[in-house]
């Protein structure tokens, strides 16, 4: 059995939709298609809900979306096809739950609303292979992925979701099943989702709970690169690499991969293809176990948006670690993430994603016990299997704030 993932851009347009009947058309194996909303449908939904929030109109937004799934689907089905009224009905209860909103939990009220989404995507998906000839059932994943409450970062209850996974889908000769990636719900079925872009991951879950061939995330790139494509020219794409280099690639901020994508299948030693949806013939990157030390090509990765905040005791004592803990529990308590870390005597500084309200709230709370300094606008790169040569050029005419360098990795904060 295999698994294949199509992420947003690979659903885009009608195009699109039509490219995975040509890409799974030579399988004659069992598979599980797992899809993302389309193009940037998340993020439409996210505008919607905070026009809603803040008590603006959102309707225009809603029938902008709702056109978009519609022309896509004209594009894909004879006119009176009944996914057209699959689709306002879609839209139709969105609308009506937006109006009849109780919810006052904001990330309970987010999941339910973006996780449509997904649903609209697969539904499209599913008609149009059976459209042309390609049996297959739709699967709604929120009956078979449990988690805990913590919604918008939902934890999969492995025993239950195994147990789900065993009664729900059986598979015989050369089974399709179409579901969502991203989308799941708690024990009492209210919707959750696993993180922004977690598609990638619902796909490396299905692969190990139904101990999968291989998974396949199919991109619009050729493969994991080892530049962001959008920010370099030239980039080289790596046919080889272990689980381990996939993700630190991916903990440093490299986007081909969701970080939590790799661990189920290094756990299962299933073998994950990147490959590029448009070029499908070509062979794209594997990732998989591999024991000697590849000679890889230097890797760049760059966030940006960076807040660097340096913390020091007011009183000039020794940062001890006491004052870690506490403030590595106010890390933990807002939720933030940090992404490089260093400290001195009586002085510690970590650079995280800015998310302006939650940055503020921090550096508030921080304020209370420490001197707290930040700079906003910062960059953060690091370099996978550097050489001096190619730090050099990469940061030459930028300040530098923090540099680390660890075997393998040189990290730089930069102005
Ligand atoms: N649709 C979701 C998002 O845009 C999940 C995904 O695409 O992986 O974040």
């Amino acid at each position: 059995m295999k698994i294949y993932k199509f992420g947003g851009a690979s659903v885009k347009d009608a195009e699109s939709v039509r490219n995975i009947v040509n890409i799974i058309n030579n399988i004659d194996d069992n598979l599980v298609i797992v899809v993302s909303a389309m193009g940037k449908t998340t993020n439409a939904l996210e505008n919607i809900l905070s026009l809603y929030l803040n008590e603006n109109n959102f309707i225009l937004e809603l029938e902008n979306l709702k056109k978009y799934h519609n022309k896509i689907s004209k594009e894909l089905f004879p006119e009176n096809h009944e996914i057209f009224s699959i689709i306002n009905d879609i839209f139709n209860n969105l609308q009506l739950k937006l109006s009849q909103n109780k919810e006052s939990n904001y990330d309970k009220l987010y999941d339910s609303v973006v996780s449509f989404g997904e649903i609209l995507s697969t539904k499209i998906v599913s008609f149009y292979l059976t459209l042309s000839q390609t049996k297959n059932s739709w699967i709604d994943i929120r009956n078979i992925f449990k988690t805990n409450n913590c919604f918008r970062e939902g934890i999969i209850d492995f025993n239950l979701t195994q147990k789900n996974i065993l009664k729900q889908l059986k598979f015989n000769n050369c089974r399709t099943y179409v579901t969502q990636g991203f989308i799941a719900s708690t024990i009492n079925n209210e919707t959750t989702t696993l993180g922004r872009e977690g598609s990638d991951y619902s796909a490396s879950l299905l692969g190990y709970f139904l101990n999968a061939e291989s998974v396949t995330i199919w991109k619009d790139v050729a493969g994991v690169l080892n530049a962001d494509p959008r920010m370099t020219e030239n980039t080289i794409k790596i046919d080889e690499m272990s689980y381990k280099e996939a993700i630190e690639l991916a903990y440093f901020g490299a986007q081909v991969i969701h970080p939590k994508t790799i661990k189920p299948l290094e756990n299962k030693q299933i073998p994950l293809y990147v490959k590029s949806f448009i070029e499908y013939k070509k062979a794209g990157t594997t990732i998989k176990k591999i024991e000697k030390n590849l000679d890889l090509t230097p890797i760049y990765i760059i966030k940006k948006n960076q807040v660097l905040i340096s913390i020091s005791p007011r009183d000039f004592s020794f940062i001890v670690e006491e004052n870690l803990s506490t403030i590595f529990g106010v890390l933990a308590e807002f939720n933030i993430k940090v992404n490089l870390f260093q400290h001195s005597a009586i002085s510690i500084s970590f650079s995280i994603d800015n998310n302006i309200i939650k940055t503020k709230k921090l550096i508030n709370k921080l304020q209370q016990n420490y001197i707290v300094k930040y700079n906003n606008n910062l960059e953060l790169l690091s370099i996978r299997h550097f050489s001096e040569k190619i730090i050099k050029e990469m940061i030459s005419n930028k300040k530098i704030y923090i540099e680390q360098k660890s075997r393998n990795t040189a990290r730089f904060v930069l102005g």
